[in-house]
């Protein structure tokens, strides 16, 4: 263990909280595939510019055009860290819900859409609109493979066809085989967007290396604050869609016509999908976090990890009552998401003690993706699921889990009271 490095430093690690049983400890969060508690650098780096903040693109004094050259050097920062191809845009956006959203907007006329049942419902629902087409859980990573293959080469090969898939997924931590999806839909004429939301906090992420069209993301899993997050990716669906929100920004040139209705000229660049005043702030705390994670050093960054993994996974094991939810099995390359229920437990209640209890923060349901929990907890389709589940009675199945996930913050001492507490 001596060879494994230090957490790096967020906010929030000296916090302590109350416990039923008396006294009070310091918080373990281990929620990070919700939100991961911000780093300390980049909460350093926004207090050290806030006060110079001004309104961007739009001011003529000094403050604007600094806020206005930090927000595009935000924007340059993430390219790099994404590894983006010279004609990509990179778009700021809200979150990973937003990005793919905009994306959905953006899709060609008579677009097919095929998605796994499994994606978290950021990835599964933004596409109602068009044809879409909801493949099967695989249970192993050459099995989604071959089904993705399946249904491409049933569709009809001269329409646009874009593929959404999660890097990682928010429910087991298992890692998708991106990269072979990748190319079998680019084998098939089409485009596939990667949801990075659970994937860019946890491991190197090369939008070239993995050849994937676009890239989407969260500012506040990635150890910056809320409010911000990235779309990324190819110019030329997202330069000719009509703009995502109509408004100041977006638009180049603005006329009266001769009948009295407005003509509108929208701009090319990435403006043209982000209308109205930028969260100028949240994009720089983004831009912190992927230059901190960097200097950081992935090879450390992910050997910390798997380390925590190892000790999380092994704990679990050896409590006969608990089943670890997976999808790909034991093998499966994985980051620190790790989702279990346990024999005889409610999950709310369980995740309720834990916090209660042990002052740590885990959560409980159906996490956003409820097909897919389903299907790992082999219960009805139509259960009821996230508030409110009903109590499971004892060597019945449960209807929600528990989540534990962690990252770059994280201290020993947060996963070892987690399994002692599980135990
Ligand atoms: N995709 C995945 C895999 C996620 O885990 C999440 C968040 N849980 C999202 C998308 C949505 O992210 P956000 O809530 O930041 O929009």
């Amino acid at each position: 263990d001596q060879s494994v490095c230090a957490p790096l430093p967020v906010l929030g690690r000296d916090v302590t909280v109350p416990l039923v049983t008396g006294g009070e400890v310091t918080y373990a969060a281990l929620d990070y595939a919700a939100s991961a508690p911000a780093l300390q650098r980049v909460w350093d780096d926004v207090a050290a510019y806030a006060p110079y903040y001004g309104s961007v693109h739009r001011g003529a004094g000094y403050l604007s055009q600094l806020s206005t050259d930090l927000f595009e050097n935000a924007r340059k920062a993430v390219a790099e860290f994404l590894g983006c191809r010279a004609d990509d845009q990179v778009i700021f956006t809200r979150s990973t819900t937003d990005s793919l959203n905009l994306l959905a907007r953006t899709l060609p006329v008579d677009c097919q859409v095929f998605v796994f049942e499994t994606e978290h419902h950021a990835s599964l629902l933004p596409w109602q609109d068009a044809h879409v087409t909801y493949l099967n859980a695989p249970r192993t990573p050459r099995q989604a493979v071959a089904t993705l293959e399946r249904a491409l080469a049933d569709r009809n090969p001269h329409g646009p066809a874009l593929v959404c898939v999660t890097g990682a997924s928010n429910v087991t931590g298992e890692l998708w085989p991106v990269r072979e999806l990748a190319a079998a839909a680019h084998a098939h004429g089409a485009r596939i967007v990667l949801d990075a939301a659970q994937l860019a906090p946890h491991h190197p992420l090369d939008i070239r290396d993995l050849d994937v069209d676009w890239v989407a993301f969260s500012g506040h899993k990635l150890y910056a604050p809320f409010g911000a997050g990235v779309l990324a990716g190819r110019a030329d669906w997202l330069r000719t869609a009509e703009p995502y929100l109509a408004g100041g920004g977006a638009s180049r040139k603005v006329t009266r016509r001769q009948d009295g209705g407005v003509d509108v000229e929208w701009h090319e660049s990435a403006a043209r999908h982000e209308a109205g005043s930028p969260n100028v702030i949240g994009a720089y705390s983004i831009a912190s976090a992927c230059k901190a994670l960097t200097e950081a050093g992935w090879d450390t960054l992910v050997a910390r990890e798997q380390h925590l993994i190892t000790k999380v996974r092994a704990g679990l094991a050896a409590v006969p009552q608990v089943k670890v939810l997976s999808l790909f099995g034991d093998d499966a390359p994985r980051v620190g998401v790790i989702s279990f229920v346990v024999d005889g437990w409610n999950s709310s209640h369980f995740a309720a003690a834990l916090s209660a209890e042990y002052g740590i923060g885990v959560r409980d349901g159906l996490f956003c993706a409820h097909p897919l929990v389903r299907t790992l907890l082999g219960s009805d389709p139509q259960a009821q699921g996230e508030c409110g589940a009903p109590e499971a009675a004892p060597g019945e199945k449960s209807l929600n889990a528990i989540r534990v996930s962690f990252g770059a913050g994280t201290p020993d001492e947060h996963v070892e009271r987690f399994v002692n507490a599980v135990k």
